[in-house]
């Protein structure tokens, strides 16, 4: 039975047919310039108004985060030096598609070459130009295929525009040719709790109707399963749910350690949902979230009212707010940054308060004042944290606030490597292996090429988890963790046992969280750790520690 190898960065067992996402369309070969440029112009902006009056349309159907993107790519086709361009390529006698495909492609170079953020939304820009081919083509739009029953989603990658319109009852799994394990694709397959392999050649030579088994934990798709392999997926499938659907409770190892588990949040929306999760609270509230797309700061009024909606939602738990972590791959257009050659190595998270002090002051304002009004238990933290210097002046801030209890994400190297000074300015610390990845391995997080350097499992990334235990061992500081590491049910153990005691991740993960932690004692959690750190590389780490695992788990692994 033939087998495609990827990466799996959303766990669990899936069995259905393969529904793609149609191919973009491509302007004809043989087509000929119209004869008229302003009839030509008139078919190419009603085009382009039609496709930035359904993004509109999805964006008020979508509501939150998604909301934003795709009003910030309705923009996008709205913009009027695009139709300037496609004009004078008309008057110099282009056909017309191939008139409006070379104009995308131009602003999309535009994007590529300023780098960093601008260079991330060159996908939303060339949905944009697919979309409006279809229109002028009169094709199928491009995008998430509706089959009429339940599918294995494939494509070449998801872009936002493509998933907010995706039903979660629809999609069984998830398989993309690219991607990373933190990609746009890895995040909303775990959102929705669906199991996904990301690069994964081969992918896209799936007929629509193929019957396929995907394993989101070994990262294999099984094309043209035998009823016993759809039997024994089943059969994994149902063993994984009734394991992971038998806990509930707080998080503890077997021996009683307390291990707080939480969830990760980026919007209003998200704290609903997520608040039916069984978790002890958030841990991670990525406030950036709220503004993606936003042109203006949001006043102080209504940042409060945001905020307390988020706090009312998981009132009697605890609530770990980061403040705005804008810039690199998470720009606000509101926040002004130079450009820069490097902005993952430039004005982002803590340091843009550097430049405008009062977005950091006005969001503790909005945080203390909500915190008040709703009478939740509110702590803060700072993103990209580089020095204790740098805590200390924040922790300051948010006690100025109103907001007692004030941490720091550690995510740059420097911040580990001196974590016993930097945990003696703070209440707690949070580390975001995601950055902190990126940062130790030199490695830029969005690059689905240098997944290998990226993996959580690398020993170096465990040393530097180590030294943030050990300075929180030696000073009484709490140490947890929010990055995507934090929901790979055995590497819990062995971040326990590196001495982290709160897990923050996707509503989704919890339950096999929690199942695993509670199949293990302290003791085995620290083995664990030692046996990662004295692997080589970040599979034989994973072998080893799995080697370690209790057997009763090993079908949520
Ligand atoms: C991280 O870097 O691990 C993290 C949790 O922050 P973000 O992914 O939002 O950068
Ligand atoms: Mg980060």
């Amino acid at each position: 039975m033939p087998e495609l190898r990827g990466l799996g960065v959303s766990p669990g067992i899936a069995s259905g047919a393969v529904a793609r996402l149609a191919p973009p369309p491509r302007p004809p070969a043989d087509e000929v310039p119209g004869t008229d440029v302003e009839i030509e112009m008139a078919r190419v902006t009603e085009a382009l108004d039609q496709v930035a009056t359904t993004l509109d349309e999805r964006a008020a159907a979508a509501g939150g985060e998604a909301a934003d993107v795709l009003g910030a790519t309705a923009m996008m086709a709205r913009d009027p030096s695009l139709l300037s361009s496609v004009r004078s390529l008309l008057e110099d006698g282009r056909p017309t598609a191939h008139g409006v495909d070379a104009a995308f492609e131009g602003f999309c170079d535009v994007l590529s070459q300023a780098g960093g953020y601008l260079a991330e939304r060159v996908a939303d820009l060339r949905d944009v130009r697919d979309r409006t081919l279809s229109v002028l083509l009169g094709l199928p739009m491009p995008g998430i295929p509706h089959p009429g029953h339940p599918y294995v989603l494939v494509g070449r990658d998801l872009s936002p525009a493509d998933t907010a319109t995706l039903d979660p009852a629809e999609v069984l799994a998830i398989v993309t040719e690219l991607g990373g394990p933190t990609s746009h694709t890895a995040i909303l397959a775990k959102g929705l709790g669906v199991p996904a392999v990301v690069r994964c050649p081969g992918a896209l030579a799936l007929d629509d109707g193929t019957p396929v088994v995907v394993d989101g934990s070994a990262g294999t798709v099984l094309t043209d399963p035998g009823e016993q392999t759809l039997a024994d997926a089943e059969e994994k499938a149902a063993a994984r749910r009734s394991l992971t659907e038998s806990g509930h409770g707080p998080g503890r190892t077997s021996d009683g350690t307390a291990v707080a588990l939480l969830v990760n949040i980026a919007t209003v929306e998200d704290a609903r949902r997520a608040a039916l999760t069984d978790s002890e609270g958030v841990g991670l509230f990525r406030t950036e979230g709220l503004y993606l797309g936003r042109r203006s700061e949001p006043s102080t009024a209504e940042q409060e009212a945001t905020y307390a909606e988020v706090f009312s939602a998981f009132a009697g738990r605890k609530v770990v707010v980061r403040t705005l972590d804008a810039g690199a791959d998470k720009p606000l257009a509101f926040v002004d940054v130079p450009a820069e050659e490097n902005p993952a190595l430039g004005i982002r998270g803590l340091r843009v308060s550097r430049r405008h002090p009062h977005l950091l002051t006005g969001q503790l304002a909005a945080l203390g004042a909500a915190a008040r009004s709703t009478g939740a238990d509110v702590r803060v933290m700072a993103p990209m944290v580089s020095t204790p210097a740098e805590a200390h002046e924040f922790v300051a801030a948010a006690r100025e606030a109103g907001l007692p209890v004030a941490g720091a994400m550690v995510e740059v190297p420097a911040a580990a490597l001196r974590a016993k000074a930097l945990l003696t300015e703070v209440d707690f610390v949070s580390i975001g292996t995601n950055d902190l990845a990126q940062y130790t391995f030199a490695a830029d997080r969005m690059a689905g090429e240098l997944a290998d350097l990226l993996d959580p499992w690398q020993p170096a990334l465990l040393d530097l988890i180590a030294s943030v235990g050990e300075a929180g061992a030696a000073t009484g500081t709490p140490v947890g963790v929010c990055g995507e590491a934090a929901g790979d049910p055995l590497l819990a153990c062995v971040l326990v046992g590196l001495g982290v005691r709160s897990l923050s991740m996707a509503p989704s993960l919890v339950p096999a969280v929690r199942l695993v932690l509670r199949a293990h004692d302290l003791t085995r959690c620290t083995e664990m750790a030692v046996a990662a750190r004295c692997s080589d590389d970040a599979e034989t780490a994973r072998a080893a520690v799995r080697a370690l695992a209790d057997t009763s788990v090993l079908a949520v692994l």
